[in-house]
């Protein structure tokens, strides 16, 4: 994809600033497995992208700039604005593959929930690559773009492709799962994030020696995708880290409970958490359900949204 105007070739900088959105993603699946000699864990990761988005824009800096990022909206100022960032890194690697400078100034504009298991990151490095590439007028070819988001980290990947997406490995090696219809989720926004590290580490610890076995996608939960039926869904959603994030944060379980009673088909641990995602059977039943859960007092703010939400989009 490339910005109005741009060609390969035509030195496209200084023209106009690049905007993409992406969107976050909740795992209706995550099956996660045994550590591996490389620290990470196979997993089993059925994502879903929701419609909850950040906004990346790419505006043009000046020779030897390299990448400067800002930050505003819920959670900014927990955003790291140097190289922590994963925008930059990925403006960064982009840049090197191509032999070229990292000169770009990346705004993100955040309505993904900060370090709360949504992979709010991962949708900004995706979002970084997809607009350096159309304001510097690169040209990347999709399959390329995928091995960059890859190497920036595992649910990179999904963030730029959206849909529903099976991930296996460490959730980087992504096959694309068919869904029907729309489904409708609440999602409770906690207040303070979780480390997603931190979270993994207690599950191993809660796991102790016992033998784990191999993490395995529920062709149950596939087909209630394919056929678009929440209820079919809610019986199958499945999280493995679920209870280290209660472990961690024992104030998810009220929020579980009072989505439970409000009338929610299920809850679950959104990733790592603190997020918790709830489905609901239709958008009333949405609404209703996140205005009882801003009233139960459970969760900072609750966000009714729908899914499956297309990846990373030029706007
Ligand atoms: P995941 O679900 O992928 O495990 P998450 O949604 O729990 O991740 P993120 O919002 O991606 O968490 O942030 C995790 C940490 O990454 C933050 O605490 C922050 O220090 C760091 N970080 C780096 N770049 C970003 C970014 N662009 N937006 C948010 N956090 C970032």
């Amino acid at each position: 994809a490339r910005a109005p105007g741009t060609s390969p070739g035509t030195a496209p900088e200084g023209e106009r600033a690049v905007t993409v959105r992406v969107p976050a993603k909740v795992n209706v699946q995550l099956a996660v497995g045994g550590v591996r000699p490389d620290g990470f864990h196979d997993l089993a990761n059925v994502f879903l992208a929701v419609g909850l988005y950040d906004h990346v824009t790419a505006a043009p800096a000046g020779p030897g700039a390299g990448c400067a990022v800002t930050c505003e909206g819920p959670g900014s100022d927990r955003v790291p604005l140097d190289r922590g960032n994963l925008a930059v890194r990925a403006a960064e690697l982009l840049a090197a593959h191509h032999g070229r400078a990292p000169d770009v100034r990346l705004h993100i504009a955040k309505d993904i929930p900060v370090a709360g298991g949504m992979a709010g990151g991962s949708a900004d490095a995706a979002g970084a690559l997809l607009a350096c590439d159309a304001l510097w007028g690169t040209a990347t070819p999709r399959h390329v773009l995928l091995e960059l988001c890859a190497r920036l980290g595992s649910d990179v990947p999904f963030s730029l492709v959206g849909g529903a997406a099976l991930g296996r490995g460490r959730g980087e090696l992504l096959t694309e799962v068919p869904v029907s219809g729309t489904f409708h989720w609440v999602f409770a926004l906690a207040d303070g994030g979780l480390s997603t590290p931190e979270v993994y580490r207690a599950c191993d610890r809660r796991r102790g020696a016992a033998p784990v076995p191999e993490p395995e996608p529920d062709p149950a939960l596939l087909a209630a995708l394919r056929e678009g039926d929440p209820r079919a869904l809610a019986a199958r959603l499945a999280n493995d880290l679920q209870p280290a994030a209660l472990a961690l944060r024992p104030s998810l379980a009220d929020t579980l409970a009072a989505g439970r009673a409000a009338g929610a088909l299920a809850g679950l641990v959104s990733g790592s958490g603190p997020t918790c995602a709830f489905l609901a059977a239709d958008a009333d039943a949405a609404a209703a359900l996140a205005a009882s859960l801003e009233a139960s007092g459970t969760c900072r703010a609750a966000r009714a949204t729908t899914a499956p939400a297309s990846g990373a989009v030029l706007r």
